[in-house]
């Protein structure tokens, strides 16, 4: 180290501390990159890379961005996954004696951003934190470092739950203690969560005394202390804004698991990774960021108390009902800014006049939501709006303080309205008069020396000047002009006067702009005192946005109130997909029924492939999803348990990717529902066993039945394409078959996607396989095959080939296939081929 330049030694140092992070080190207007940061960040960045002298024998590899174009560079590393040490010149250089002091001022990580490009407005940023305890418990504590909110709970069971709270919030980054398991941390990295970083400290500091406040439990207040000590240690400032945390527990929510949340596609999709698709993505009409976040988070934790969904419930319908006040609302609430990101930036010191003026234009509308909601005469939404706290004491500093359209920058003046500070006033008095005296003076001057052309002008090197062109140049009196600049054309001389008039003036500018910046940092510093109140705000706004989104998305797709029964009963009349029955173009949705009670408790589903059968089941799911977040459901009449858990396995096309196999998969996903599904819970199975050979799969389903049957009692819907499995019917008393109905028509099957009741008569299989467009040849043979296999059927179970009639009054006949949804038929076409009960493989026994 010793041959470096003191620069390089004093680099070399910090980033011995910043192993992990990219360290951008501030020199004049940029900040430089060394070594190996230099490398990776000139690939990662697509910047030059260049090499300077750093006193070795070796240059020093070395690249560089621009500190006002900083922020774009750091997005994109932190949206990478990586973290970025800022270190700033800590003394004036011009005071150093020897190398400038420089410190890193903040440690910028995926899980801590404030703002900037890679924070969605309608999504959390969350920083977990893991801690595991002796007695084999874990603390789990989560925040969002923009928005100040963090919550905490111990959770009991494997690290599996700590897994699916993970996903559950989508966490971009993991804070746990070096000595964490290997085998956890492997297991998080599966998950795809990258960053991961270290903190032992877990004392519980005296200056997270207002965060803690409401922790009783030692484990919690540890948990959210270890989450606290990396806050600060990484932030370096004050948090001003961190909410006191709110402790959680996971059974009071419905549990659906990371494999059922993926499968039912709550939040995103499956093959796009997208929103677009996702149950989110139907619901989304809320008006404000932060409504969208909550949205989200109501639909990752759906309730299970029943007077918390029917407190939801009553302000829907209250909301659905009063449909001109609600869009009244609604526009509203679109001139309602990101309250709570805003108070999170005003403690960081990061906002600007603009922002101050959206918070001023948010606050401007509170008195007016509170009039349209108390017009809509219910209390219970009185209730709800009596806490939307106006914060007049901010409108009117922010109104009689600030001007309607400042500039971006908060150092150079106009920001602060005249009349709010008597001093300011005096330096803008003594500005403005001096122009006007200046103005005066160019008139006089033409006057004087009979020059019309004379004038005054201004530049940042000479200050102010007089202008007078060449040809007039003999009309100056001699000895009173000074000569100061020569143009082209013309000649520019100042006077004393002139001087003396200029410096008043900037001297007055000067003193205005650098008051203008404190009154402005005064204001900040007051809004900051109201930021519980601000925060307390968003909160029954974004509610309020929340149940308006769920009234307009119910009035506007025609679902209905669910009732609710203790009795472990479903009904539901006409009920659709809320996703598919959107999204469904050419075709119209087919609306099906769902019965099941202590006699139905199992449905087995047969019924050719892509006739409905998984979007029937994920249907009953989403309903009940949509009933306990407390909205409508799409159906037209609807009653419903309350389930406690819901459970899925949904064949996944991207099952490879986790690295096992896919009936691995489709076993573990089994066993996390029978482990742990009660009698109210619901499971969906989807063709389970079709992973192995018939035989194998055949007798792991019908044993996953029974056991369901006698052990557990949940609502389960179990599509299969063994048909032997009907039979089971008749010895298992709470079992009931049903089928999606499809029919022949001239050699062609016809889905009708309607439910039926008992069992399919026929697999299709081989249908579909023509509409996928199999060679002729092909599908000729297959018929031959099925022929002969049918006619060697031992099995006692009966193929019968009668075809339901097409033309039945009742039934509306769906033809029509895109071309997409006969690639997609050709996938399971070849699938089913080799899984329908007449598998080639499938030898009768002799
Ligand atoms: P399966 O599970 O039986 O193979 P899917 O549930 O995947 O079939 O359904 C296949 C396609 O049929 C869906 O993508 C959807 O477009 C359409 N579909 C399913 N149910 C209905 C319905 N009730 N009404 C209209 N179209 C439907």
């Amino acid at each position: 180290m010793s041959g470096y330049t003191p620069m390089i030694q004093q680099y070399l140092k910090i980033k011995a501390e910043y192993q992990d992070a990219f360290l951008f080190f501030r020199l004049g207007d940029f900040y430089e990159m060394f070594f190996e940061d230099a490398l990776k960040a000139s690939q990662e960045l697509e910047i030059t890379l260049t090499s300077r002298d750093g006193g070795s024998d070796e240059r020093i590899p070395m690249c560089g961005v621009p500190y006002h174009a900083a922020a774009n560079y750091i997005d994109l590393l932190i949206e990478k996954g990586y973290k970025v040490a800022i270190c700033e010149q800590t003394e004036n250089p011009k005071q150093a004696k020897g190398v400038v002091r420089r410190e890193v001022v903040q440690l910028i990580t995926p899980g801590t951003k404030m703002d900037g490009k890679g924070l969605d407005e309608k999504e959390n940023n969350f920083i977990a934190t893991i801690s595991s305890f002796a007695d084999g418990h874990f603390g789990f504590a989560y925040n969002d470092l923009s928005t100040g909110e963090t919550r905490v709970t111990i959770l009991e069971g494997s690290f599996d739950d700590i897994l699916n709270e993970l996903s559950i919030i989508g966490a971009k980054e993991v804070v746990i203690s070096s000595g964490f398991e290997p085998d956890w941390q492997h297991k998080m990295k599966e998950r795809g969560i990258s960053a991961l970083s270290f903190e032992e400290a877990t004392d519980e500091s005296q200056n997270f005394e207002s965060v803690l406040k409401f922790l009783q439990d030692r484990k919690q207040r540890l948990a959210v202390s270890r989450l606290l000590h990396y806050l600060y240690r990484t932030q370096k400032r004050s948090l001003d804004h961190l909410q006191p945390v709110l402790p959680y527990e996971t059974n009071s929510y419905m549990k659906i698991d990371y494999y059922s949340k993926r499968n039912l596609e709550l939040t995103e999709t499956i093959r796009s990774k997208g929103r677009k698709g996702s149950l989110l993505w139907l619901l989304d009409e809320t008006k404000t960021a932060m409504g969208g976040r909550l949205l989200k988070q109501w639909i990752e934790r759906p309730l299970i108390n029943r007077k918390e969904i029917e407190k939801r419930q009553t302000l829907v319908e209250i909301l659905k009902n009063n449909y001109f006040e609600r869009q009244d609302l609604r526009e509203r609430l679109k001139d309602v800014y990101d309250l709570e990101r805003l108070a999170g930036r005003v403690a960081f010191g990061n906002v600007n006049a603009r922002d101050l003026i959206q918070l001023k234009k948010s606050l401007q509308q509170i008195p007016a939501i509170r009039e349209v909601a108390a017009s809509m005469g219910h209390d219970e939404i009185a209730f709800l709006t009596k806490k939307l706290d106006p914060c007049e004491e901010v409108t009117d500093l922010l109104e009689s303080s600030l001007v309607d359209n400042p500039p971006l920058s908060i150092k150079e003046g106009n920001i602060i309205q005249d009349g709010y500070n008597a001093e300011l006033d005096t330096y803008r008095d003594a500005s403005r008069n001096g122009k006007t005296w200046i103005a005066q003076l160019e008139r006089h001057e033409r006057e004087k020396t009979g020059i019309k052309s004379l004038k005054i002008g201004y530049n940042r090197v000479f200050g102010y000047y007089i202008e007078v062109t060449r040809a007039n140049l003999h009309l100056l009196e001699e000895g009173l002009y000074e000569r100061k600049q020569t143009l082209t054309n013309a000649e520019r001389f100042v006077t004393p006067e002139l001087k003396e008039k200029e410096s008043l003036i900037l001297e007055a500018e000067e003193k205005s702009i650098g008051l203008e910046y404190d009154l402005f940092l005064e204001i900040r510093e007051q809004v900051k005192s109201f930021i519980p109140r601000l925060q307390a705000l968003a909160k029954a706004i974004s509610e309020l946005d929340v149940l308006q989104c769920f009234a307009t998305v119910s009035e506007e797709r025609h679902y209905v109130k669910p009732v609710f029964s203790d009795e472990r009963i479903i009904v539901l009349n006409e009920g659709r997909h809320p996703v598919v029955e959107k999204v469904l173009q050419t075709q119209e949705y087919v609306p099906n029924d769902c019965i099941m009670d202590a006699d139905r408790e199992i449905l087995l589903i047969t019924g050719p492939n892509m006739s409905g059968k998984s979007t029937y089941m994920r249907q009953i799911a989403l309903t009940a999803i949509l009933a306990q977040i407390g909205c409508f459901v799409s159906a037209a009449e609807a009653v419903l348990p309350i389930f406690d858990k819901v459970f899925t396995r949904i064949g996944a096309a991207d099952d490879l990717i986790s690295g096992q196999s896919t009936f691995m998969v489709e076993m573990l996903e089994a066993k996390n529902a029978i482990v742990n599904a009660t009698e109210n819970s619901l499971i969906l199975f989807d063709e389970i066993g079709r992973g192995t050979s018939t035989y194998d799969g055949m007798a792991l389903a019908q044993a996953i039945i029974e056991y369901i049957h006698e052990n557990i009692g949940a609502k389960t819907l179990f599509s299969t394409h063994y048909h032997e499995l009907t039979i089971l019917a008749d010895e298992l008393s709470r079992l009931q078959n049903i089928h999606v109905s499809a029919v022949e028509h001239n050699g062609n099957v016809i889905f009708l996607h309607k439910i039926k009741e008992g069992a399919a008569d026929k697999s299709y299989g081989i249908h579909v396989a023509q509409l996928a467009e199999l060679p002729e040849s092909l599908i000729n043979r297959a018929n031959t095959i099925l022929l002969q296999l049918e006619q060697n059927d031992s099995t006692g179970w009966k193929i019968e080939s009668k075809s339901e009639t097409v033309g039945d009054k009742e039934e509306k006949v769906q033809t029509s296939r895109t071309e997409k949804e006969a690639a997609a038929a050709a996938e399971e076409a070849q699938l089913s081929f080799f899984a329908n009960p007449y598998d080639p493989e499938k030898k009768a026994p002799s």
